[in-house]
């Protein structure tokens, strides 16, 4: 393992890092900078989505820098609208506004739901939020993320959020009974860094059902699960529930910084000039990462592969460690995947760098898998070869 230094004496110490730095990738293989090898089955934390080194989408990227990379919102960005486009075609919405990570596109659904509120004269709006979410790490974010490990010494939260359980309709009922002062449920179809959750589809159309009868906004977070990770565009579609405002990020550009929120009729129209903003936001290096991942992921059937090979690594991780003392649960769909192992498990991650595979444990005890959507079936058995091993070992200690 190609050492780096444990702390760095400029860069804070935010991260807990694994001693290692790569230096090239291609498809769904890194290299450090000692030539090791690596099977890449995080894709930076569901980002890669066309793996490394795509040369689609490095032709095209090579093309927009040389053009333009930032002009600024005082002036029309032609890939916005091009984008924006494609987004609604794909979600069933209306309108996007782009800024550049999860926790901006999560900060502005937070400001549209509360002036979905105050436009209607609710003056102190209250959004509904769930145990385990993980929203971001902004001051509104982390108050309506689930987790208290990423609030605590943050204090004092942001108000107006009530939390429920998942996959509760009659906890959610009760939470906001008689309550006239709220305005939107959030959630994430499958929670990601909460540990791989999946809400049920039959709970997440009883929300929309809901939603609808109080004039509630159904705003499902997709920074994690969407742009094609489970099988469909976005996870909540597996529901057949359409939501109103939808936060996106990660797998959107394939690597290069990108985020949005996309609205529904009920919401496409709450912000007017001067309510939001963002000085990187949709600019067209940005821009043009989206559109080409997108086309490109409808060139090379990305969707289809994600969901079929997917199905086949979630069939060999069941064959090989379902019911497995100390195997807890595999869930997930398509190719956003956890393993629940019934222990703190982080110290996998190093062992697996070891053994040439790059994975990441969340909320503690479930080992995560968001590879590249352009996954083989033969790579996916390589995943698994290199990892059931390490499982194994780990639960006979
Ligand atoms: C990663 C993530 C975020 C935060 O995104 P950042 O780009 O890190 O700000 C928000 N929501 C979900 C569901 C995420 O997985």
């Amino acid at each position: 393992m190609a050492l780096a230094p444990a702390a760095s004496p400029h860069v804070m110490n935010t991260y807990a890092r694994l001693p290692l730095a790569f230096s090239h990738g291609k498809g769904v293989r890194v290299w450090d900078v000692d030539g090791k090898e690596y099977l890449d089955a995080l894709a930076g934390i569901a980002v890669n989505t066309l793996g490394h080194g795509h040369p689609k989408l490095v032709a095209a990227l090579q093309d927009q820098v040389a053009k333009l990379i930032h002009t600024s919102n005082y002036y029309h960005v032609p890939d916005q609208e091009r984008l924006a486009a494609k987004l609604c075609e794909l979600s069933g919405l209306s309108k996007a506004f782009f800024c550049s990570s999860g926790l901006e596109a999560n900060e502005a659904a937070i400001k549209l739901a509360r002036k979905y509120g105050h436009d209607k004269g609710i003056e102190r709006p209250q959004i509904v939020v769930y145990e385990k979410a993980f929203h971001g790490r902004s001051i509104a974010t982390l108050s309506a993320t689930g987790n208290p490990k990423v609030q605590k010494g943050f204090e004092p939260l942001v108000e107006g959020f009530i939390r429920v359980p998942l996959n509760d309709i009659e906890a959610l009922r009760r939470a906001t009974e008689g309550n006239p002062e709220v305005v939107a449920v959030f959630l994430e179809t499958i929670q990601g860094e909460g540990g791989v959750n999946p809400m049920r589809a039959e709970y997440l159309r009883e929300v929309r059902q809901l939603c609808d009868e109080r004039d509630w906004l159904l705003m499902i977070d997709e920074v994690q699960c969407g742009m094609g990770r489970t099988g469909k565009w976005f996870a909540h579609q597996w529901a057949g529930v359409v939501p109103d405002v939808m936060p996106l990020a990660k797998g959107l550009g394939s690597g290069v910084p990108i985020g949005a929120v996309v609205a529904g009729p009920k919401a496409a129209d709450v912000f007017q000039p001067g309510n939001h903003g963002t000085t990187f936001g949709g600019n067209p290096l940005a821009m043009r990462a989206g559109v080409e991942t997108i086309r490109i992921m409808e060139e090379d059937g990305l969707l289809a592969n994600a969901a079929r090979v997917g199905d086949q690594l979630r069939g060999a991780l069941e064959r090989e460690l379902s019911g497995l003392d100390g195997v807890t649960q595999i869930r997930g769909q398509g190719l956003m995947l956890g393993i629940e192992l019934a222990r703190p498990c982080g110290v996998l991650t190093g062992r697996a760098a070891d053994a040439g595979l790059l994975i990441s444990v969340t909320a503690d005890n479930v080992v995560r898998l968001v590879p590249p959507l352009i996954l083989t079936t033969a790579e996916a058995d390589e995943i698994v070869a290199r990892l059931v091993p390490l499982i194994r070992a780990f639960l006979a200690e």
